[in-house]
C-alpha cells in the first residue's frame, strides 16, 4: 500500500506577527506529489504559510510535520524542501552553472560533480548549453527556469513557488504553466504554488485552497472550488460568478441560501420570448471569444458571458434571463 503520510501537514497552524493575524488556525494536508495551489487576494497568508513550511518562519501556536516529521527546529536547509521566489533571486555575477550549482557547493559537493548535475538539471529545464551565460543575458522567462534548475538541483521532496511566474508577460506566463505542470508530473515532486491568479491555480493545481484573511475557506479539486463554492467569498474571488441572495435563490431551489451561478450559464434572450428574469442591459464589454454583459434584475446585478456568435443585445435593452436549474449551486451560507 502507498505510503499515505502527507508531504505537508498543517496542525491549527497560527503565525501572528503584532496583532496581524497573517495565519490564523489553518488545518491543512498535502498529498505527495500532489500540485497544490494556494490562492487568495493580497495579504491573505499564502506567503506566509509557504514560509512556514519552508522553516523561514515559526508559528505562533499550532505545529506543521513534513513527511511525518516535526518541523519545530527543524532549520531550513535540513527541510528537505527548497523555494523558488517571484524575483528569482539569482546571483547576478555567477554564471547560470554556477547559480545553478550553489546549493550542491554550499553543501561540499566537488566541483566537477556538481557541473555535471546542474548540466543535468539545465536539459530538464530545456536550457541545455546556457550555463556559461550571466542571468543578466536571459530573457525573463529563461532566468525563471534558472530559477527552477538551482532549486530542483538539490531534489528536494517539496518544492515551494511563490507566484514564479508572476514577473512574466501573459504569453510566456502560459507556456510555462504548461511547462511547470508537465514538469511536475514528470518528477513526482510535491509542488506547493502561490499565487493570486484564480485562472493560474484552475489549470495548473490538483487542489486548490482558497485563502481569505490567514483562512482556509475552501480546499479541493478546481472543479469542486469552480462549480462548488461553499461561499460568497470563493464564488466571488474564484471566477467573478454571480453571487445570489437568499430571496432570489429560494424561488427557484426553494432553499432560503444564497447562491451562484456562472455567467456562462446564463442564456440572454431578447425581451417577450417566454419567461425568466427579466433584466436590462447595463454594458456590453467584448472580450474576443466572448463578450460579458454586465445586467440589471430588478435591483439585482448579474453578469453573463456570451460566446462569440450569438445573439447580443445592446446596452440599454430590455432582455429575459434563463438558465438550467442545475446550474444553480446553492451555497452552504444561509441568509
Ligand atoms: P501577497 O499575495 O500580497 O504576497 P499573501 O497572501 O502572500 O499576500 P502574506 O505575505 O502571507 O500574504 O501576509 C499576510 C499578512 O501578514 C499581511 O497583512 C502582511 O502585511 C502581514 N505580514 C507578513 N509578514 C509580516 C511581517 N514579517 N511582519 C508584519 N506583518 C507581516
Amino acid at each position: 500500500m502507498a505510503d499515505m503520510t502527507p508531504a505537508v501537514s498543517f496542525r491549527k497552524v497560527s503565525r501572528h506577527f503584532g496583532s496581524v493575524r497573517a495565519v490564523d488556525g489553518v488545518d491543512l494536508d498535502i498529498v505527495p506529489g500532489e500540485f497544490f495551489a494556494m490562492l487568495g487576494p493580497s495579504g491573505s497568508g499564502k506567503t506566509t504559510c509557504l514560509r512556514l513550511i519552508a522553516g523561514f518562519e515559526q508559528p505562533s501556536s499550532g505545529h506543521i510535520e513534513i513527511f511525518g516529521e516535526r518541523a519545530e527546529g527543524v532549520p531550513p536547509y535540513r527541510r528537505n524542501v527548497n523555494t523558488v521566489f517571484q524575483d528569482y533571486a539569482l546571483f547576478p555575477h555567477l554564471n547560470v552553472l554556477d547559480n545553478v550549482a550553489y546549493g550542491l557547493m554550499v553543501k561540499g559537493m566537488a566541483k566537477a560533480e556538481r557541473h555535471r548535475m546542474a548540466e543535468e538539471v539545465l536539459s530538464l529545464v530545456r536550457l541545455p548549453g546556457y550555463g556559461g551565460r550571466k542571468p543578466g543575458q536571459l530573457s525573463g522567462g529563461q532566468r525563471q527556469r534558472v530559477a527552477l534548475a538551482r532549486a530542483l538541483v538539490n531534489r528536494p521532496k517539496v518544492l515551494l513557488l511563490d507566484e514564479p511566474l508572476g514577473a512574466l508577460d501573459l504569453k510566456l506566463r502560459e507556456g510555462m504553466q504548461e511547462e511547470l505542470k508537465a514538469l511536475q508530473k514528470a518528477l513526482g515532486i510535491t509542488f506547493v504554488f502561490v499565487t493570486h491568479d484564480q485562472g493560474e491555480a484552475l489549470s495548473m493545481a490538483d487542489r486548490v485552497a482558497v485563502f481569505n484573511d490567514g483562512r482556509i475557506m475552501q480546499v479541493g479539486a478546481p472543479e469542486d472550488i469552480y462549480q462548488r463554492p461553499r461561499s460568497r467569498f470563493v464564488a466571488d474571488f474564484v471566477g467573478s460568478s454571480n453571487v445570489l441572495p437568499p430571496e432570489f435563490v429560494q424561488r427557484w431551489s426553494g432553499q432560503a441560501r444564497w447562491g451562484s451561478l456562472r455567467p456562462e450559464a446564463i442564456r440572454v434572450q431578447k425581451a417577450a420570448s417566454g419567461e425568466g428574469v427579466a433584466a436590462r442591459v447595463v454594458s456590453t464589454n467584448y472580450l474576443g471569444s466572448s463578450t460579458r454583459l454586465a445586467l440589471d434584475a430588478g435591483g439585482l446585478r448579474l453578469h453573463a458571458s456570451i460566446p462569440a456568435g450569438f445573439y447580443l443585445p445592446d446596452a440599454g435593452e430590455a432582455v429575459v434571463l434563463t438558465f438550467n436549474r442545475e446550474h444553480l449551486h446553492v451555497m452552504d451560507e444561509s441568509a
